[in-house]
Formats: structure tokens, C-alpha cells, sequence
């Protein structure tokens, strides 16, 4: 996938400013980049049992997307302490294995970590982000 830098950088100040806690969101845009950023509101507020979406704003945000034929490219959260791959309830909890899953970790909290997910059924396989 690619990700417009802008976009990037805002998804890493959204993981540092919900820091202790995970930030959860959506990126959108066309032909596999992403031009667009939509931090949903986390509604498990807690460092340590993970995120979930706030339901009604991911629906709306969905429906705004189909509505001008925008694509969801991926799916992002963070992980405040922990390593930048899916965590078993990450894996677990997937509802849109055609989507990818990015992670960003700020266990290194001063080089965060970005990486991309494919997780499907129980495996899970490293997608290449380029930066543009
Ligand atoms: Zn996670």
C-alpha cells in the first residue's frame, strides 16, 4: 500500500496523543494510497486490553466513503507498549480480511514503528508500505 506522508505523519500524532491508551482509525483513498485519515474514537479506552472501533462512527464513516466511491485501504491502531505486529485479539478480531491492518507501535516511543497486516483467518503476512 502507499500512504501519503502528510497522512502518515498524522497517524503517528494521533498514536502519540492517545498515548497511554490505543488509538484506532480508518485510512482511505483510491488505487491501494491512502489520501485520507479518520481517527475513530476508541471506546475501550485502556492501554492494555486492546481497542475497539466506536461503532456508529465507523458506520458513518463507511457510508460516507461508499457514498463518493472512496476505498477503506486499511484499518490502523496503535500499540503504546507493545511490539508492531498483531496481538492475538488483534488476529482474533479481524472483520475485514480484505482490508490491511496497520499497527503503529511506540514501544520505542521516540522511532515509532509503522507496519502493514494482512491477516486472514489465522495467518497473518507483512504488506509493503511506501511512503509518498
Ligand atoms: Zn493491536
Amino acid at each position: 500500500m502507499e500512504i501519503r506522508k502528510d497522512i502518515y505523519e498524522q497517524m503517528i500524532q494521533d498514536a502519540i496523543e492517545s498515548f497511554p491508551n490505543e488509538c484506532c482509525g480508518i485510512l482511505a483513498g483510491k488505487t491501494n494510497t491512502a489520501s485520507k485519515i479518520y481517527p475513530v474514537k476508541n471506546v475501550e479506552v485502556s492501554p492494555e486490553t486492546g481497542y475497539l472501533m466506536d461503532s456508529d462512527v465507523q458506520f458513518k464513516i463507511l457510508k460516507i466513503l461508499e457514498q463518493s466511491s472512496i476505498e477503506v485501504i486499511a484499518f490502523y491502531h496503535s500499540h503504546p507498549n507493545s511490539e508492531c505486529y498483531p496481538s492475538k485479539k488483534d488476529i482474533d478480531l479481524i472483520s475485514y480480511p480484505d482490508s490491511l491492518y496497520v499497527i503503529i507501535s511506540l514501544a520505542e516511543i521516540e522511532s515509532p514503528e509503522v507496519k502493514a497486516f494482512k491477516i486472514q483467518k489465522d495467518k497473518v503476512r507483512e504488506e509493503e508500505i511506501k511512503i509518498i
